[in-house]
């Protein structure tokens, strides 16, 4: 049986990466530190005998024994309000975490695969994003930490491919939602939809005439997967390219959800970029990977999700951190 660490498994991503590598047939290790995960995403595994979980930071010393044929790394707090209350963390995790787990994965031989990201790209100048482009990164605005850290990540993962003949992989993650996201993250798909459910108005930052593209979390987990299997060394960018402005984006989940309430300004975030949509022409050339579900689709599914939440769930929602 091959042996996968997956960091960051209790939380969005990691417990979804943890359920499809389960299913696969692999012998699952996951670790989390638990700052911003959560351990009922992965509350299902724990009866399995092909799992078992580490609670661990992997900013610090990595130690896990026996074979490991495959790493991915998946841990870091993934949304503004995570970084911006939990900086140095953030910064660590992508710097001394991935250092850490590229020297484990030299040791064992194994092939590890980096959660990189869209904010590589920070406000970007050219649009639709390709790999190729360098992007437009503020490193001390309140993005910075999480930017350059991930930017940080892609240059040690590639030295050690380029010094150590390590077996690395890269892919570039742009907004993604689905079930087990965390309601209050500060994302705006749980925000708007857990200000829909408790009655509240919807909180649009700015004039909502900023863009993403949201991808659902099966195709994106499907493209990772690919990417993990290729023979592929360099970043490539995951995410689906149905681009929706962030006021579409509101009035689309009025619809979903059916509630009276509206949409109200707040102030634009500094540095929130303008524009996001991914090209996925590597994707689709290296990895025959495209996303297949349709957002209409994909918010029903989410939508369904955080419905079956309960009220305390629900109401209990003020940041972690605060
Ligand atoms: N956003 C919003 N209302 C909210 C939360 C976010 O209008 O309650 C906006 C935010 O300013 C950004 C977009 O939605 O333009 C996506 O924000 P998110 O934090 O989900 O991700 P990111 O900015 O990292 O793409």
């Amino acid at each position: 049986m091959k042996r996968v660490l997956i960091t960051g498994a209790a939380g969005f991503l990691g417990s979804h990466l943890c359920d499809r590598f389960i299913k696969e047939g692999y012998y699952v290790i996951g670790m989390d530190n638990l700052i911003t995960g959560d351990l009922k995403n992965i509350g299902h595994l724990f009866k399995l005998k092909e799992f078992e979980f580490y609670h661990h930071d992997v900013s610090k010393f990595v130690f896990v024994p026996g074979e490991l044929h495959y790493i991915l790394h998946f841990a870091s707090p993934a949304s503004p309000i995570d970084y911006l209350k939990i900086p140095i963390q953030t910064l660590k995790v992508s710097s001394l975490g991935t250092h850490n787990l590229l020297g484990l994965a030299k040791a064992k031989g194994a092939r590890i695969l980096v959660a990189s990201t869209s904010e590589v790209y920070g406000d970007p100048l050219v649009h639709p994003q390709r790999e190729d482009y360098w992007g437009n990164v503020n490193p001390i605005g309140p993005r910075g930490v999480y930017d350059e850290a991930k930017r940080f990540q892609e240059a040690i993962t590639m030295a050690y491919h380029t010094y150590h003949q390590l077996e690395t992989r890269i892919v570039r993650i742009f907004n993604t939602y689905g079930p087990r996201m965390r309601l209050n993250d500060g994302r705006v798909l749980p925000a708007f939809i857990g200000q829909a459910l408790r009655g509240e108005d919807l909180t649009m930052f700015g004039d909502g005439s900023q863009t993403r593209s949201f991808c659902y979390v099966d195709d994106l987990v499907e493209g990772i997967y690919r990417l993990m299997m290729s023979d592929y060394q360099y970043p490539v960018n995951i995410g689906n390219p149905d681009e929706i402005t962030i006021r579409e984006f509101a009035e689309e989940i009025i619809k979903l959800t059916g509630t009276q309430q509206k949409i109200v300004s707040k102030p634009l975030p500094q540095d929130d970029p303008k524009q996001r949509q991914p090209d996925i022409t590597v994707a689709r050339r290296e990895l025959k990977w495209e996303p297949t579900v349709n957002r209409a689709e994909g918010l029903r599914r989410t939508y369904d999700y955080f419905k079956g939440l309960s009220k305390e769930e629900l109401y209990n929602s003020a940041h972690r951190f605060s």
